[in-house]
């Protein structure tokens, strides 16, 4: 299970090296904002798109040095067992743990939401998160035999169609506390009625990847809260 990430499909590569995201930061973009992805491991290139296409600066976070100057972060989808390491590794948990007690808002797609979570089940032993939302989320939740696939979803406070969602060896949120607000469930078949998508204060976490088919709302509604805090 280890060693697949999201995006590692024929036509994409199977990590975002350092060296691939190290100048995306938005050229020409001249946002009052600028938000982070950590890039250890994941679908880091395709966030710094969206984020660039919303029209604030973005970039990249592997130091903590780098973490101090954005005001929010993304965490990408991956593999969370991958991103814990390395962000211990690379003396990222700790700061990053410190800056979203601090109240810095956090987004996570997939991995990223099991990286938010402040419960991880069916985790590696080893494996850490950065907590912030009050959830347990279960790892590769919908199981083997639906490894990947689409459905559509609607999230609360974003108009317009559901959202084609994009699932790989997803998560799903198995508890919330009472202050998380659950803003997307699957609709239909087997797994309806499964939280995908949550908000608690400045976090947002989806189950899905709306950095990989191109709608930018949830990006829109991050940048939306990060602006809304400052
Ligand atoms: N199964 C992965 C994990 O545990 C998440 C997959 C993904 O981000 N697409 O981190």
């Amino acid at each position: 299970m280890t060693g697949q990430t999201a995006g590692q499909g024929a036509e994409r590569p199977a990590d975002v090296s350092p060296a691939a995201t190290r100048d995306d930061r938005g050229d020409g973009v001249t946002g009052e904002l600028t938000i982070g992805v950590l890039a250890l491991q994941g679908d880091v290139r395709e966030h710094l798109r969206a984020l660039v296409e919303c029209g604030v600066r973005a970039r990249s976070v592997r130091r903590p040095e780098e973490l101090d100057e954005v005001d929010a972060l993304i965490i990408p989808g991956g593999e969370s067992t991958t991103i814990s390491k390395l962000a211990i590794e690379f003396g990222l948990a700790d700061p990053i743990r410190k800056r979203i007690g601090e109240g810095m808002p956090a987004y996570g797609s997939c991995a990223g939401m099991i990286m938010l979570a402040a419960e991880v089940l069916d985790g590696r032993p080893d494996q850490e998160s950065f907590a912030g939302i009050g959830m347990a989320v279960r790892r590769n939740a919908f199981g083997r035999q639906v490894d990947s696939f689409e459905a559509p979803v609607r999230l609360d406070g974003i108009d317009g169609p559901a959202f084609h969602a994009v699932f790989i060896r997803a998560p799903w949120v198995e508890r919330v506390d009472r202050d998380v607000q659950v803003i997307g469930t699957i609709e239909a078949g087997p797994a309806a009625g499964r939280i995908v998508a949550v908000r608690q204060g400045n976090l947002l976490a989806t189950a899905f990847h709306p950095e990989l088919t191109g709608d930018l709302r949830v990006h829109r509604l991050f940048v939306e809260l990060v602006r809304a805090t400052r």
